[in-house]
């Protein structure tokens, strides 16, 4: 077995890495190690998941835009198709409880873990100093998951957790507690089943453990990223033809194929972050 190269002490950890690695290291590696883009071969399923997700990314960019201060009025002929047309006016009908919040909308985070940097951004950090700190993640899926199933994704985790870190300077320079944090799913095809995931103390301690256990591992592995038993993961991922799990995508009605949800740009989001 070849020995790989040790991940750079400059590579900065997120929640979709850390899932990356969770799912499947091999596919971690593949990603992030290797940067191997590999081309998944389209079926229909898949041809009509990327159609959704770039639908999604301009959904995001919509609520974006409104939060920072454009006309609603303005941006509703953004909202073309079906969809977005759809989710537009969702959002438009919910004022999700944050009147007199500060809002910071596409917000970035960081802090050190175990010697690399772990970084989120946030669709929106809503803030009450020294009260409350709401996280608002818009999703479009056209499932709504089962909160069970969300509460212990790396996103839902790392992104209280990072609040917590990293957030004093938007609480007037004093960290926020865990109980002051929660995390809210919105989902623009369920507007009135949000999920939320309030936050504690023990929750903070364990999920800073795991997050340095998580990382200490990765960046120390050398020998192996080895493939993941569960090849349900493999119907939707882009390496599947390389690793010989399948050339055609999986068939049917798989939320798995939208939770694939790639890592931001790097390079624009260092910018930013250091
Ligand atoms: S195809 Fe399967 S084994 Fe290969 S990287 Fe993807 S999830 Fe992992």
């Amino acid at each position: 077995m070849r020995e790989l190269p040790a991940i750079s002490a400059s590579f900065t950890f997120s929640q979709s890495s850390l899932q990356d690695y969770s799912d499947c290291p091999r596919r971690f590696w593949l990603r992030y190690g290797e940067r191997l883009q590999w081309p998944a071969v389209e079926s229909e399923p898949t041809l009509e998941n990327e159609r959704r997700q770039q639908e999604g990314q301009h959904f995001h960019r919509l609520v974006q835009q409104h939060r920072l201060g454009l006309p609603a009025e303005k941006l509703a002929r953004f909202a073309s198709t079906a969809n977005l047309s759809r989710w537009w006016e969702n959002y438009l009908g919910d004022d999700f409880g944050i009147t007199g919040y500060a809002q910071y909308a596409e917000l970035s985070l960081s802090a050190p873990v175990a010697g690399h940097r772990l970084l989120a951004k946030y669709d929106l950090a809503a803030i009450q100093t020294g009260e409350k700190a709401l996280i608002f993640d818009w999703k479009t899926y056209h499932k709504r998951p089962r909160d069970e199933w969300m509460a212990v994704r790396w996103q839902t985790r790392v992104y209280r957790l990072l609040l917590v870190m990293a957030g004093a300077h938007l609480n007037g320079g004093i960290p926020l507690a865990p109980e002051q944090v929660e995390m809210i799913y919105w989902y623009a095809d369920f507007p009135t089943r949000p999920a939320r995931f309030p936050y504690t103390v023990a929750q903070y301690q364990r999920d800073l453990e795991a997050v340095k256990q998580l990382v200490i591992e990765i960046s120390t592995t050398r020998m192996d990223f080895p493939m993941t038993d569960e090849t349900t993961r493999c119907a939707y991922c882009t390496y599947r033809s390389y690793c010989e799990r399948g050339a055609a995508a999986g068939q049917g009605d798989n939320l798995e194929a939208e939770l694939q949800e790639y890592d931001f740009d790097f390079e624009q989001v260092q910018e930013i972050a250091f």
